[in-house]
């Protein structure tokens, strides 16, 4: 039909257009340099993991960490991760970069373990891609083994977009690593489409309460019900709820009301390099409580 091919002609003319055009020629310029340099990283000493301590609110203990990736790029400087891990998931970079990720995490937990550290549960973050690949699981078990480490020391954390993608190949995996021990973890809940028989049906210990929310209970009446209705929820069905980015006192004060187990943020420590944890306060009380 002569009208549609003259219509798509000129959308696709429209679309390349934009394309080329300043604010988004600019920013597809940036991805591809950050896809390159994240290639490269790969091989060089610009990537490091930094491990953020989550604190039990009701004893303030630390009761473990999250293994968050940095990156300072020699020409691009700090890139978040919240800029690059997108891109790492678009192009595929995030498969030798999650597995990187694993083994750089393991390497430190038996560094820490050779030097007498109490090392606390470390969840790992992974992304759907990851998940999807059929040798997953078996790769996991032969970094496990090289590094000696239990099982029970690792924790997963998927977004909820990984179970609308493909929910029985991963209804499978995520119950064969809760078999072996590893615990697993919601993360960002409530930001995406939250179905309620995800935490239902699937083998998740914890709740991961999205930051944007954590922000606002204080000063909004609606965040502050939801937050309180998550809690309770996973409560009924057996889960522990973890509160992300507390950054105030009386956030902290809000959620401790509400009954919430677990808490991440600034108020209590950001993301720490390996080199500086023996020596923080609070993985030095874990280590006066562990002797
Ligand atoms: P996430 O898994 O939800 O991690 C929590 C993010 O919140 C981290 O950002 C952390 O530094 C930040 N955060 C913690 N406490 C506070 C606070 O009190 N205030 C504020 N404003 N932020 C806080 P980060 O490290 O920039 O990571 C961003 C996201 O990138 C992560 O969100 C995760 O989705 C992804 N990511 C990071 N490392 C990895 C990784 O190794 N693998 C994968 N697949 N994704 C990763
Ligand atoms: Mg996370
Ligand atoms: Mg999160
Ligand atoms: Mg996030």
């Amino acid at each position: 039909n002569a009208d549609m091919a003259v219509y798509r002609a000129k959308s696709a003319g429209r679309a390349t257009y934009y394309f080329y055009d300043g604010e988004m020629g600019r920013q597809f310029a940036r991805n591809v340099r950050i896809e390159t340099r994240l290639r490269q990283a790969l091989q060089n000493e610009s990537l490091e993991m930094h491990f953020q301590p989550k604190v039990d609110l009701m004893t303030e203990r630390c009761v473990g960490m999250e293994a968050l990736l940095r990156w300072n790029d020699a020409e691009l400087g700090c890139v978040s991760p919240a800029e690059f891990i997108p891109i790492a998931e678009q192009t595929g970079v995030i498969l030798p970069l999650g597995e990187w990720v694993f083994e750089q995490t393991f390497r430190h937990i038996l560094e820490w373990q050779k030097q007498g550290i109490a090392v606390p549960p470390i969840a790992i973050n992974c992304s759907a891609a990851q998940l999807k690949r059929a040798d997953f699981l078996m790769k996991l078990l032969a970094l496990l083994e090289k590094y000696q480490i239990d099982p029970s020391l690792l924790e997963v954390e998927v977004t909820e977009s990984i179970l609308i993608e493909d929910a029985t190949i991963c209804a499978e995996l995520l119950n064969e690593m809760s078999h072996l021990g590893i615990k697993l973890a919601i993360d960002d809940f409530g930001t995406g489409y939250s179905s309620l028989s995800y935490l239902k049906d699937l083998p998740f210990h914890y709740v991961k309460i999205d930051q944007v929310f954590i922000r606002n209970i204080v000063n909004d009446k609606s965040h502050a019900a939801l937050t309180n209705a998550i809690i309770s929820l996973s409560h009924s069905l057996n889960l522990k709820v973890i509160a992300e980015g507390i950054t105030s006192l009386e956030q902290l004060a809000l959620l401790r009301e509400y009954g919430c187990d677990i808490g991440q943020g600034y108020l209590f420590s950001k993301a720490l390099g390996a080199d500086s944890l023996a020596s923080d306060p609070m993985i030095v009380a874990l280590n006066e409580q562990a002797l």
